[in-house]
């Protein structure tokens, strides 16, 4: 079994009570490798040096397009060790290989992006009267910690770590217990490089102990956040008690609304593939289908078909399905199926699969659930499994009532050949991010991400998401 350090100053260390977790394959229960427990002590030493580096001249002196390029090299070091990432990712998560290579691909990208953003971030002159020059300027925030969670373990830290180190920002990254390898390969990397030590920080261990002491630190200055709404609240309470700002981003319970005039074809597929990804542990997925009343016999026929076509198996087998990550998620999962036992129709899947070669692993079948009441469990709680509650309507303004219904807004999929339609739609709807005949555009890289309501709060991805990890100061000079 391999031995993973954590990445401390520029050193490679076990944790300060030599405690280990072991890491299993979601595909097969088997042990993939031990991370170190990583205690308070730990993470307090990696925050230090964080802070050490951000204040150090070695890293001031570092011009801002030199920032971009060593961004760049660790987009390069992804790109060449594009096989072995995607293969670690899929392995570590259970997720099927070409989703494996998909987030890799999403990594580089977002190295990339924030790379060339890195000296394009400017400031602002004010005009205020003769004989007084007001500017403003964007200064770094300092240490940012990324809580990652383990669905996307290397496109969310890529995302965040980027954008903070584009911006001067010095970084410590606590992996999710159960996926710390992609971490530790992005850790072997910036080790590669020519950069100060402590810039780049991964700790690992449970939740409970190195993260909730890397969000209560005093010396953090922005907190990341990527997983449960239970875990981030307590995530921000513990970052507000030394006034540190957070950007939550918390899952959701996202709507695609299919009209009877949309592309059925492209409909389908996308309704498909929004809940399927991952094996629907996406904070992203496609949750819940709505549908126009007088399509729905014929559109849901049609989907459960595809549904019962879905193969399951291993990661590495590439199916259409992986495993669900660990018996704590496929419980959680079992248990909105058992409710939907009594409260819903099950009309397609709804039961566990055992895929031949993946003997100890939680292998689920993509489930559907007809006649959900809006209000209930199944409808408003996020399952994060395959599964597909669908509901329906007749009305445009119904469909938004039924979009908008539940404490999460996080994306939201329109299906329709009307343009109006859509529109308004799009400009009624209570989620961070509308797709109109498509779901999840491209990775979306360049796009502002984040939720309404309790999905979070900030925005991640995008140029905006460069703005969490700057402070903005305003300089006011008199002269005569
Ligand atoms: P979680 O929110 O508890 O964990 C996410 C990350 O936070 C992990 O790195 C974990 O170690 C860390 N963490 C846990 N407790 C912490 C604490 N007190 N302080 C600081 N950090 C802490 O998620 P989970 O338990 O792995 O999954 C539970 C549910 O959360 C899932 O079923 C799903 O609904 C949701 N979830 C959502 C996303 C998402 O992308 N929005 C991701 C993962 C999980």
């Amino acid at each position: 079994m391999k031995t993973i350090e954590m990445y401390v100053n520029g050193e490679w260390c076990k944790s300060s009570n030599e405690k280990w977790i072991t890491v299993t394959d979601p595909s097969t229960g088997s042990e993939l490798a031990r991370i170190p427990r990583g205690q308070p002590k730990d993470v307090d030493s990696a925050v230090k040096a964080a802070k050490d580096a951000f204040e150090s001249n070695a890293w001031r002196n570092i011009k801002p397009f030199e920032r971009g390029r060593l961004l760049h090299e660790i987009a390069a070091k992804v790109n060449e060790n594009r096989d072995e990432l995607a293969e670690l990712e899929s392995t570590d998560v259970g997720k099927p290989l070409s989703q494996g290579y998909a987030d890799i691909d999403a990594a580089i990208r977002y190295f990339e992006f924030y790379a060339g953003a890195a000296d394009k971030v400017m400031g602002d002159t004010i005009p205020i009267e003769d004989g007084l020059l007001d500017y403003v300027v964007r200064e770094p925030v300092g240490v940012t910690a990324h809580i990652v969670p383990w669905n996307y373990p290397i496109q969310i830290l890529s995302r965040s770590v980027a954008a903070a180190i584009a911006m001067g920002n010095t970084v410590v990254v606590k992996s999710a217990e159960d996926t710390p390898l992609t971490a530790n390969k992005i850790a072997e990397y910036f080790d590669q490089i020519t950069i100060p030590k402590g810039v780049f920080n991964h700790v690992t261990g449970y939740g409970q102990e190195a993260g909730a002491s890397l969000a209560a630190h005093p010396l953090i200055d922005h907190v990341t956040f990527t997983g449960s709404v239970e875990t981030g609240t307590a995530v921000a309470n513990r970052a507000t008690s030394n006034v540190t700002p957070v950007t939550l981003e918390l899952g959701g319970k996202s709507p695609n609304i299919v009209f009877a005039d949309c592309d059925s074809e492209k409909a389908l597929n996308g309704v498909m593939k929004a809940i399927i990804q991952n094996s629907g542990q996406t904070c992203s997925a496609g949750s819940r289908l709505l549908v126009e009343e007088s399509f729905k016999d014929e559109f849901l026929d049609k989907l459960v078909t595809r549904f019962k076509q879905l193969s399951i198996g291993p990661a590495l087998e590439d199916k259409d399905i992986g495993p669900i990550l660990n018996e704590k998620q496929y419980n959680r999962v079992m248990h909105y199926l058992n409710i939907a036992e009594e409260e819903g129709t099950i009309v397609a899947g709804g039961k566990s699969a055992a895929p031949e070669n993946g003997k100890n692993g939680y292998y689920m079948e993509p489930t559907i659930i007809d006649h959900v009441a809006p209000d209930s469990k199944l409808a408003q709680e996020e399952i994060f499994g395959p599964v597909l509650t669908v509901f329906s309507f007749n009305r445009v303004e119904d469909a938004l009532e039924l979009a908008n219904s539940t404490e999460y807004g996080l994306v939201t999929g329109i299906w329709t050949q009307d343009i109006s339609k859509a529109h308004l739609l799009a400009s009624r709807i209570k989620s961070g991010q509308v797709f109109v005949n498509n779901y999840g555009a491209g990775g979306g890289i360049q796009m502002p991400f984040g939720g309404y309501k309790k999905s979070g709060f900030g925005r991640e991805k995008g140029w905006i998401a460069l703005y969490n990890y700057t402070q903005v100061k305003n300089v006011a000079i008199k002269y005569d």
